[in-house]
């Protein structure tokens, strides 16, 4: 059979042009591939840079700061860093403080519930005041976070207007409740605020306590370590006292003679107090 001289110049044409076709199909499917997995990419380090950027630069490095703090290893500041003011507002008035406070409760709460009271009514608790029991965060928040200022302090105080804390007065009532002994021991002046203090710890729902234990006038000017120290040492070695458990928001309530058989750290990133 003759085949029409068109169809056959056109079979010619086709059969030439059909590894063209597929490098041309073959070019398209791997440029699509490699432009979908360069958006991919693309998008991923997108998706990925704020979440890293957002944790470094949001907080300052204040996050940092604030966990020295915590566990002493900065010390001897005598206020919040410049640029961690805001970090601490933060962390103080919306929820994290809160937060961390109640996880530290739940510790305290733990190692109760494993220690009884003697009858011999010798087992004792030893409970910081200022940001332990009563709050200072009003005063601190109206100062901006500035520099521990006595005689402003004094001020404040006098007034007996600290919230008190939930969570430590709980335990205040569980302890209490358990037979243990509750003593208060605060480098507050005794002689100036020892009045609007017992005021307000009673207004705020601490009462039943053993001994409200502040600074005397001899204890004038030492440090809050050498002074609940000497007073620790003094309730154990003359009146016989076990010490079982110590809360502070100070390392100072926590450090130095006969602190107790376990100590309990409550935030503060407010002030230090040596
Ligand atoms: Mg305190």
């Amino acid at each position: 059979m003759v085949m029409p001289a068109g169809l056959a110049s056109a079979m010619v044409h086709s059969r030439a042009t059909a590894p063209v076709a597929l490098w041309r199909l073959a070019f398209v499917v791997l440029l699509t591939h490699f432009v979908v997995a360069v958006a991919a990419a693309a998008a991923l380090d997108v998706a990925a840079k704020p979440c890293h950027s957002a944790s470094v630069d949001a907080d300052d490095g204040c996050l940092s700061w604030r966990v020295m703090v915590e566990a002493n290893n900065a010390r001897g500041w005598r206020t919040v860093p410049a640029p961690c003011v805001a970090y601490v507002r933060g962390y103080m008035t919306r929820g994290q403080y809160g937060r961390d406070l109640s996880s530290v409760m739940d510790q305290v709460a733990a190692y109760v519930d494993t220690v009884e009271a003697d009858a011999d009514g010798l087992d004792a608790w030893i409970l910081d005041i200022d940001d332990t029991c009563l709050s200072n965060l009003l005063y601190y928040e109206a100062k901006q976070f500035g520099a521990y200022d006595p005689s402003a302090f004094k001020m404040w105080a006098t007034k007996g207007a600290c919230p008190g804390i939930p969570a430590v007065l709980e335990l205040f009532a569980t302890l209490q409740a358990k037979g243990f002994k509750v003593f208060l021991l605060s480098g507050r002046d005794e002689e100036t605020l020892a009045t609007c203090t017992s005021d307000n710890l009673e207004s705020e729902g601490f009462l039943g306590y053993e001994r409200l234990i502040m600074r005397s006038p001899d204890y004038r000017g030492q440090s809050s370590s050498l002074f609940k120290s000497a007073m620790r040492k003094r309730l154990v070695e003359e009146e016989g006292y076990r010490i079982r458990g110590n809360v502070g928001d100070q390392w100072s309530d926590l450090q130095g003679d006969y602190v107790g058989d376990r100590v309990f750290k409550i935030p503060n990133p407010m002030y230090y107090v040596p």
